[in-house]
């Protein structure tokens, strides 16, 4: 038996270094990357800022405390992602499923605030991707996840992504939140039609429902804004983050509007590391260097630029159905079962990661430069090829 529990097919190398968008195994073997971690390292390996950033919360010599004290760190990143963001507070988790988990206990506890007390329902759509905890899974859609888990946590449904059918379930008196992703990613990289999502918001707004959006894949630069919802005109209830946002280290955060604030009360949630001074000093060096206006703007041209290469690459293959995405977010279904091609394409050095069976997802690092993106790329039909 592996020591590491068996949960995940792993390349044989033993990955030992990084360097920014690339990642350097034993033997000396660089890879360029891809998959940034699944979306984490935005900024890439061994960034000189987020190194800084360590080594300064290191230096002061509290690297936790736990939420029965205060920290400058934690307090510094709230306000400044309550300063650039629709939301009043934000409760810091440990992860992105941990997060969604406290998005669906928010939505109950406001729920119970409203004149309708037995409100408690939370609704997710189809290719949905929350997490793997209890309440979380049963958000996601996918058979394969779900099944060996049942029965999943009650009082969570998903439904097709189709405005009738959400007017027929978005009871008023039942319904608490409604979640989404305004990028599906685990589910293949779909991009929500931007008209659905400002449907929804007027529709949960009118049956006094919750808007909660996943951004936790999509959010912090991904698309070319700082969060996905920026292009969409409008704003949720609470929004979710955490993948990128400490480069690697992990955090997570859940922003609230003032509405949902307003009904938490001391006891209502709670999380031992959740925020702690490393991973919040840390953070917060992240978000500044995310939103930096440079750096989305290079994502929305590299980003654009990336996607008429795959369409090329598709156009020369013949081997490609679609081809979908956003900024540096990007999928293409392939005839050939994608974990094919990612194992052709890592003998040749280059990392890439699945959406499904037939689905290849691009997800690298937003500071990575057009002639690294070409370099993938090349090696990318190469494999293809075969
Ligand atoms: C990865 C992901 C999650 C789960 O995050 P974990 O940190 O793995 O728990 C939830 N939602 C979306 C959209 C994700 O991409």
């Amino acid at each position: 038996m592996p020591a590491i529990l068996g949960t995940y097919k792993r390349q044989a190398p033993l990955f030992v270094r990084g360097d920014g968008v690339y990642m350097i195994d034993e033997t000396g073997k660089r890879y360029l990357d891809f998959v940034a971690g699944i979306a984490v390292t935005s900024l890439g390996h061994n960034d000189a800022g987020v190194n800084n950033a360590l080594q300064e919360s290191i230096a002061s010599g509290l690297i936790h405390t736990s939420n029965l004290y205060r920290t400058a760190p934690g307090e510094a990143l709230a306000q400044w992602l309550v300063d650039h963001s629709f939301a009043s507070s934000v409760f810091f988790s440990n992860s992105g499923a941990e997060a969604n988990e406290g998005a669906f206990k928010f939505a109950r506890r406001w729920a119970r605030s409203t004149p309708h007390v037995a409100k408690h329902e939370i609704i997710a759509v189809r290719g949905s991707f929350h997490g793997r905890l209890p309440g979380t899974l049963a958000a996601t859609d996918r058979p394969a996840y779900r099944l060996p888990f049942r029965p999943l946590m009650g009082g969570v449904s998903i439904v097709e992504r189709d405005l009738d059918e959400l007017r027929t379930v978005l009871d008023t008196q039942t319904v608490a939140a409604v979640i989404v992703e305004p990028i599906q990613g685990e589910g293949g990289v779909r991009v929500v039609d931007p008209e659905f999502l400002r449907g929804l918001r007027a529709l949960t707004a009118e049956r006094d429902v919750l808007l909660i959006l996943d951004e936790i894949q999509c959010g912090l630069g991904r698309t070319g804004s700082f969060f996905a919802y920026e292009q969409l005109g409008i704003e949720p209830d609470m929004l979710t983050i955490a993948k990128p946002l400490a480069n690697g280290l992990p955090i997570g955060a859940i922003l609230v509007n003032e509405k949902v604030a307003r009904t938490m009360q001391p006891g209502d949630h709670g999380t031992t590391f959740g925020g702690g001074p490393l991973l919040a000093h840390v953070a917060h060096h992240v978000v500044q260097r995310l939103s930096d206006p440079a750096l989305l703007q290079h994502v929305r041209e590299v980003g654009a630029w990336f996607g008429e290469q795959l369409q090329g690459i598709a156009d020369r293959t013949g081997s490609v159905r679609a081809i979908r995405g956003k900024g540096l977010m990007w999928g293409m279904d392939v005839h050939e079962p994608a974990a094919a091609i990612i194992g052709r394409a890592f003998d040749r050095g280059l990392l890439m990661v699945s959406a499904g069976e037939h689905t290849l997802r691009f997800l690298p690092p937003l500071v990575i430069s057009q002639a690294e993106l070409a370099s993938g790329l090349e090696i990318l039909e190469a494999a293809m090829k075969g």
